[in-house]
């Protein structure tokens, strides 16, 4: 597997790919700038694998990942690219990582992108995967880069729609995203003290849920959140079962935080682990490793093979649901 110290300099590939969120130039600027510390080159492909498969890309400078560290999205860009999943498609990608003679390419995305980049792998390209998604639905790992700074998001308008909540004695349903995981709604319910907390992983009980919100109405200036994640159900589905099982009208609120959640500066933690994940990479390649995606494992940098990806998927945390229902 090991590279011999050839006379040419190593050069470094990087995308970032899949839906964006914070913390993704962080990693682009730590596996940028590692790579040059260490003396090789570094390309960028622009819009993910539609770069990949177009070849456009950049050779990057020390300044081109100047001013980038707290930046959210990713300057790089990302995209969907249906191409890339076609035969054609894979053999341009393979192409263009010949023409701009990648020894390595660094692929910064989401599970999706991942399993993307294994197909690459099975075709001969040295890969490693730095895993970022806000649906923190990664095998395998505690945190995927993006996903505290969402739930930092996502707490700061559960803060804000508390306020308001209490000021009318309202019911609030607050729709996050996560696509089939609860691991946003769970941890930003718990972090922001939600009454309620809906996840794909329990079915709802609607007339439970219905007992809870009148109960919780009859004090005197009560109010009620409830964050329901994307998988469990939408919010103004929620509200519409609830209206029909409501035994009194309550003034109920559907807020859908949408793609606010994926915006914004990246977390101080992400920060880190994202620096931590691009150092990681590097020190991979130095070793002449590859074929793998790396992240937090039990509070660890770790590295798995990329084929976990088609394995099992990662579950939620029941523990810490058992324990959210004890908060409320
Ligand atoms: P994410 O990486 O955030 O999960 P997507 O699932 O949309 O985002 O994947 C981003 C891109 O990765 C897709 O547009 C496609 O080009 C590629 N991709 C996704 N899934 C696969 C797959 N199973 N095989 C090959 N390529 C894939």
């Amino acid at each position: 597997m090991g590279d011999s110290k050839a006379s040419r300099k190593i050069t470094v590939g990087i995308l970032t790919s899949g839906g964006d969120c914070p913390g993704m130039n962080a990693a682009y600027r730590a596996v940028a700038r590692v790579s040059m510390a260490k003396g090789y080159s570094v390309v960028a492909f622009r819009w993910g694998y539609k770069g990949l498969v177009e070849s456009d890309a950049l050779s990057v400078s020390y300044l081109d990942v100047a001013d980038i560290l707290q930046r959210g999205g990713t300057v790089l860009g990302s995209a969907r690219c249906e191409e890339f999943t076609t035969e054609e498609g894979i053999c341009s990608a393979m192409d263009s990582l010949k023409s701009w003679e990648i020894d390595y390419l660094v692929v910064i995305g989401g599970d999706g992108s991942l399993k993307g980049a294994l197909r690459l792998a099975r075709r001969g390209a040295k890969i490693i995967g730095i895993p970022k998604t806000i649906d923190n639905d990664v095998p395998e790992l505690d945190n995927a880069i993006g996903f505290d700074s969402a739930v930092n998001t996502i707490v700061d308008s559960l803060t804000k729609l508390r306020d308001t909540a209490s000021s009318h004695h309202r019911a609030f349903i607050i729709e996050t995203m996560g696509r089939k995981s609860g691991w946003l709604a769970l941890a930003s319910g718990v972090a922001g003290g939600a009454d309620v907390i809906l996840i794909p992983e329990v079915p709802v009980d609607y007339p439970v849920l219905a007992q809870e919100v009148e109960r919780r109405l009859r004090a005197w200036g009560a109010y009620v959140l409830i964050v329901v994640a994307e998988g469990a159900a939408k919010g103004d589905d929620v509200r519409t079962v609830l209206e029909s099982l409501l035994k009194k009208p309550v003034d109920m609120r559907v807020t859908v935080l949408g793609h606010v959640q994926r915006g914004g500066s990246p977390s101080a933690f992400d920060r880190i682990l994202a620096s931590r994940l691009g150092y990681e990479a590097v020190n991979l390649i130095e070793r002449g490793e590859y074929g793998v995606y790396i992240g937090l494992a039990n509070n660890a940098i770790r590295s798995f093979p990329l084929e976990r990806l088609e394995g099992e998927e990662r579950e939620i945390d029941m523990e810490l649901y058992e324990i959210s229902k004890l908060l409320k």
